[in-house]
């Protein structure tokens, strides 16, 4: 399939030339018809597999083909988890309508109020933005959604895990049109939460789910280290990053003050590193990824703000300093590398305070990992005994836990009104794993 056989509107074909692509992917081959015969979506394929043209397309055509519903209000609106995100998905977005009328705004936290209200006021065709600040200006009443026809959550689930369900249920309520179309995206979406707000947001969606959120991906290889302490951690960080024919890379810390720490470090041995978490000032935040992706230092010291959706083809080598949790951030953090066919390495160190979130790693991809070792770095550290189960200790560290009830509503509905469409033989099992909110300091978002 090609697509030219989508039957894109000519002038989106156009502005896809710019790209060089022919050929879709394949989230893209199996979302866009159904996004164009309007239908609402929840969609999932792993990470670097498309997912951003594979919603911004079917939006711009029906733009171009449909009537508008309202003069006034955005045609379309595009949330995300991080600003970072945001403002790649716009670029996007910009080089799509490059040329045409069509117009657009971005609307994130941590930049001017002012100015995004005069671009609210000029009644953009498409909103990209982060659910917070999008909130904040439906309360001052600088835009209406009333006339939205499209409503995209790339990443929804991140979204709720970052704590914005109710910005997001503001936003749902505000876009009332009934012909309104509701389209998720993510390479995870298979939690209860998700379950819970895809119930209120959707209505009959089709799944579209190119492959298991868990599935291994085929261009990024997987090493892990078990390590001893964090001077540790540091000594092997310094071994791979030396080792290793790495053209970018990204290491990702759990708090924001390690960001600092390891990036100084890391420049102390040569190599020319940033640092980006919540603590910057937008501006700084800004220009510590611009300068990234455009190759100006080689590497990333980051919280999970750069883990969702980032697209950067250099990114060769991602590591986990810490690991992950909840553990889905795991698969997006090494995401960052083996992106549109490109090979990445991800290496993830577990020390003692990382175990239990490894573990819940290895459960939540159903695999265990085979560990490595670095000569003359060799850890003491073998490992720690199982924890207790049980739905109350389980829920606490965010794994596996007996389903709640709204498990059983997500199956029933899926028997009864989901459309599915899985490459896998023995189909895909819905919404299993409940979540750990993030601690709020982590939010480095609105
Ligand atoms: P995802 O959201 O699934 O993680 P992205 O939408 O960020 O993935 O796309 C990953 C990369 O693949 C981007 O650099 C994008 O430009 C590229 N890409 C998208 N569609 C195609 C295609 N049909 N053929 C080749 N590359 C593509
Ligand atoms: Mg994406």
């Amino acid at each position: 399939m090609l697509f030219k056989d989508f039957g894109l509107d000519t002038r989106l074909m156009r502005s896809l030339e710019h790209f060089g692509y022919d050929t879709p992917t394949q989230i893209q081959e199996c979302a866009i018809p159904e996004a164009i015969a309007g239908r609402d979506l929840l969609a999932s394929s792993k990470t670097g597999s498309g997912k951003t043209f594979a919603y911004l397309l079917p939006a711009i055509n029906r733009v171009y083909q449909r009537k508008a519903l309202s003069r006034r209000d955005p045609r379309v609106v595009v949330l995300v988890p991080t600003r970072e995100l945001a403002k790649q998905v716009y670029g996007q977005l910009r080089t799509l309508l490059a040329g045409s009328r069509l117009t657009s705004a971005l609307i994130l936290g941590g930049e001017n109020f002012n100015d995004q209200h005069k671009a609210l006021q000029k009644d953009p065709h498409f909103v990209v933005g982060t659910p917070g600040r999008l909130t904040d200006h439906l309360e001052k009443r600088h835009l209406y959604l009333e006339g939205t026809e499209l409503l995209i959550l790339d990443e929804a689930d991140r979204m709720l895990d970052l704590g914005f369900a109710d910005s997001m249920r503001a936003i749902n309520n505000a876009a009332s049109h009934r012909q309104r179309q509701t389209l998720f995206f993510s390479a995870t979406l298979d939690n209860t939460d998700v379950s819970v707000i895809a119930e209120e947001l959707l209505r009959e969606p089709s799944r579209v789910a190119v492959g298991h959120g868990t599935d291994q991906h085929q261009d990024i290889s997987q090493h892990v280290f078990l390590c001893d302490h964090l001077d540790h951690k540091e000594a092997l960080l310094k071994h791979l990053v030396s080792n290793a024919e790495l053209k970018q890379g990204i290491v990702f810390t759990a708090t924001k003050q390690d960001t600092v720490r390891l990036s100084e470090l890391v420049t102390s041995w040569g190599y020319t590193s940033e640092a980006l978490s919540g603590d910057l000032s937008q501006s700084a935040r800004n220009s510590v990824m611009e300068n990234f992706s455009r190759g100006k230092f080689q590497i990333l010291v980051s919280t999970d703000i750069a883990s969702r959706g980032l697209d950067i083809a250099a990114v060769s080598h991602v590591f986990n300093f810490d690991v992950p949790n909840p553990a889905e951030e795991f698969v997006h953090r090494t995401g960052r590398t083996g992106r549109a066919g490109f090979k990445g390495d991800a290496y993830t160190f577990v020390g003692p305070k990382d175990w239990y979130n490894f573990k819940a790693v290895e459960e939540f991809l159903k695999i265990q990992f085979t560990t490595e070792q670095v000569e003359g770095l060799e850890p003491s550290f073998k490992g720690l005994k199982a924890k207790k189960t049980g739905a109350k200790a389980a829920n606490r560290k965010g794994q596996k836990a007996k389903p709640k009830k709204a498990d059983n509503r997500q199956a029933k509905r899926k028997s009864s009104k989901t459309v599915v469409h899985d490459n896998r033989q023995d189909g895909f099992e819905p919404f299993k794993l409940p979540k750990k909110k993030l601690n709020p300091a982590d939010n480095d978002e609105s």
